[in-house]
């Protein structure tokens, strides 16, 4: 397991979940949310040009994110495998991803979905932005970006469900157990436990 999806909702813990489960494959994480951020943060062209739509929780153009996708998917690092969080979440990424890894001459091995209630995502977004006051976790904007995501992303699950792609992992438990479930869906033993 080297090319992986984390496929899931805001708030699931795609990027808790995703940075343990990237260690263990041995591949780095790519999260577009976090590469956006990081461009608001640099006050760059795209990020001072998308900043509001990210701060609104809307889908940044798939143009500029696949662009950027693009291009962190070409370093070296992520040749050999990669945890993708946050990517795709349009049918145009999933094509876009398709066609990147055809024309390396690779494919996705997996696509985690970690499932949770709207009620569990709400709750934890709202404890996460008193402790982070991430521009976007606001009471409407966090309803909106749950919303967007059963509207646009949620069912996307069915193009890679008919490539017999899909790991379904409950994502409701403390994080060492939503992690045991993730490792035991790979069916991959953690470095530590082995002799
Ligand atoms: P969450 O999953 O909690 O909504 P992310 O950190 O993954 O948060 O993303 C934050 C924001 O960055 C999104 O609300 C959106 O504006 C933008 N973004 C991230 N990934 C994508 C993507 N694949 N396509 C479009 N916009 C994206």
């Amino acid at each position: 397991m080297k090319r992986v999806v984390l496929f899931g909702p805001p708030g699931v813990g795609k990027g808790t979940q995703g940075g343990r489960l990237a260690s263990v494959l041995g591949v780095p994480v790519i999260s577009t949310g976090d590469l956006f951020r990081a461009h608001v943060a640099n006050g760059t062209e795209l990020g001072r040009r998308m900043s509001a739509l990210i701060a609104a929780g809307d889908y940044v153009p798939d143009s500029v994110t696949n662009t950027m996708l693009a291009e962190r998917l070409a370093e070296n690092d992520a040749r050999s495998g990669f945890l993708l969080d946050g990517y795709p979440r349009t049918a145009d990424q999933v094509a876009e991803l398709d066609r990147l890894l055809a024309v390396a001459g690779t494919a996705l091995d997996a696509v985690m979905l970690l499932a949770a209630s709207d009620d569990v995502l709400e709750e934890r977004l709202l404890r996460r932005a008193a402790e982070q006051g991430r521009a976007d976790d606001t009471p409407e904007v966090i309803r909106h970006r749950i919303a967007l995501y059963h509207a646009e992303t949620e069912p996307l699950v069915a193009l890679y469900d008919a490539a017999d792609l899909v790991l379904r992992v409950d994502g409701v438990g403390t994080t060492d157990e939503v992690h045991e479930r993730l490792i035991g869906a790979i069916g991959q033993a953690e470095p530590s436990t082995l002799p």
